[in-house]
């Protein structure tokens, strides 16, 4: 099938190459002329694990192209996917400019019967507005094209973005018109051969289960926080209740880690717009609020933990190593990050930072440019030199087996904040180390 997809960036481009992969012919489009022209060269602007053999593979392939043209795009693609950016607008709502931008770009080179297809996480009632602007454009052109538009939410997690993508859990599609469905069908079949992924419901239904499954996951993030920080004062393990809780099949294993606050694009940004939807329709959210307070109060606790331990000599002039940048491992993203709150209250309280992730080095120097309290070290190890602390935030596997000896030699002050909870402090202590972690009552 001829596909095009609007926007390159984390969703555009793996899905783009996910489908060149199983034999579409795929073209990606962008309005950053510099990432197109690096996407030829072979520079992935982004990292995934899996993504860039598959890009340059199916690239020489031919069934991947990239380009700026969006007349040759939208001609193109028999199913035109809509998959750009959606950041809060500054109410917290999302902010539709991209997607609408699309759409009338869509609406002016339309020729032929189109399906478009928004992948983007928008507002329910977008794919309505997403028609509107299309047939608006349409008609101030004299053109009668039929279209449609369905929603397709996307599900895939950063870090696991391909695997997400070829072996989907579900792949949700809002329709109006069922032949819009089956067209759709035919397309993914390739990534639904040994049981029925397909959930198939009404466009506003579609468009609201992103939200749903985005919000939930974050409340579950923000219930452990709450556990957590009621554990640490009463003097209780949280990740003695995690094993307690878990174990419950009502409850499970999955997304219930204490931690330093979740980031991304993803959760902070949909949290909110789904709150704002509801204030809008005259509904209190009262859940989603008390999440995103949680989630924020997290983000300081690290910080909390370093200046209870300081004390009243406070860390002016005090050196931190910092492992992990990016918001979750296995990504170089940075966007929301709790690394970031954290390296402001540091810097804030005239402390200075040794920062090592394994990915997220270019991206963490384009945000903090060039600055005499952050020095971005190549490796683990070399964060510590002349560190007197060291403050985990990613919890990138590789931190996990640290020889916490060696940490300890290296480290002024000899303590770890762990603010993922990857040691146990038994073994932090039996090196020699203070240890702090989320919600381990027993080390306070
Ligand atoms: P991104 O910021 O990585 O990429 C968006 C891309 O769209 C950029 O390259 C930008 O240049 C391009 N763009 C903007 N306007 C354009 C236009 N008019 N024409 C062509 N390209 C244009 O965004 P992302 O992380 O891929 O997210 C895209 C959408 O998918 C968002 O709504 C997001 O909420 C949703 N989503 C993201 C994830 C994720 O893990 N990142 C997961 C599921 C859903």
């Amino acid at each position: 099938m001829r596909v095009s997809i609007f926007g390159t960036g984390y969703v555009g481009l793996v899905t783009g190459t996910c489908l060149a992969e199983v034999g579409h012919d795929v073209v990606c489009v962008d309005v950053d002329a510099g990432k197109v022209e690096r996407l030829h060269q072979g520079i992935i602007p982004i990292y995934e694990p899996g993504l860039e053999p598959m890009v340059k593979a199916n690239h020489a392939a031919g069934r991947l192209d990239f380009t700026t043209d969006a007349a040759r795009a939208v001609a193109h693609g028999e199913v035109v996917f809509i998959a750009v950016g959606t950041p809060p607008d500054e109410d917290g709502s999302a902010d539709l400019q991209y997607v609408l931008q699309v759409a009338r770009t869509i609406g002016e080179h339309l020729q032929a019967p189109t399906i478009v297809v928004d992948k983007s996480t928008v507002p329910v009632g977008t794919a309505d507005r997403v028609r509107a602007t299309i047939a608006e454009v349409l008609a101030a052109r004299g053109a009668d094209i039929a279209f449609d538009v369905v929603s397709n939410p996307e599900f895939l997690k950063e870090g696991a973005a391909v695997e997400d993508c070829m072996r989907p859990d579900r792949i949700v599609l809002g329709v109006d018109d069922p032949r819009a469905a089956e067209k759709l069908k035919r397309l993914y079949a390739p990534f639904n051969r040994n049981h029925d992924r397909f959930v198939v419901m009404d466009v506003r239904s579609a468009e609201l289960t992103k939200y749903a499954a985005n919000a939930m996951l974050a409340t579950k993030i923000s219930f452990m926080n709450e556990i957590a920080n009621i554990a640490e004062k009463v003097g209780a393990d949280v990740e003695m209740v995690r094993k307690g809780i878990g174990s419950d099949p009502r409850i499970g294993w999955h997304f219930i880690y204490p931690g330093a606050g979740y980031g991304g694009s993803c959760f902070p940004k949909d949290v909110q717009a789904l709150a704002r939807t509801a204030q809008q329709v005259g509904h209190q959210p009262l859940l989603l609020d008390a999440v995103e307070a949680v989630n924020e109060r997290q983000k300081g606790h690290l910080h909390e933990l370093v200046t209870r331990h300081y004390g009243d000599g406070g860390i002016s002039g005090k050196t931190f190593a910092v492992w992990g940048l990016a918001f979750k491992p296995d990504t170089d993203d940075m966007r929301e990050a709790s690394s970031r709150r954290l390296l402001a209250q540091l810097w804030e309280s005239g402390a200075r930072v040794r920062a090592y992730d394994p990915e997220a080095a270019d991206e963490a120097r384009r945000i903090f440019g060039d600055r005499d309290d952050l020095v971005l070290c190549a490796s683990a190890a070399d964060a510590l030199d002349g560190a007197d602390a060291l403050v985990v935030v990613t919890e990138w596997k590789q931190f996990r087996s640290a020889d916490l000896a060696q940490v300890r030699a290296k480290l002024g002050d000899a303590v770890v904040f762990d603010g993922r909870n990857i040691y146990r402090p038994e073994d932090a202590e039996d090196a020699g180390l203070a240890y702090y972690g989320i919600g381990r009552g027993r080390s306070v």
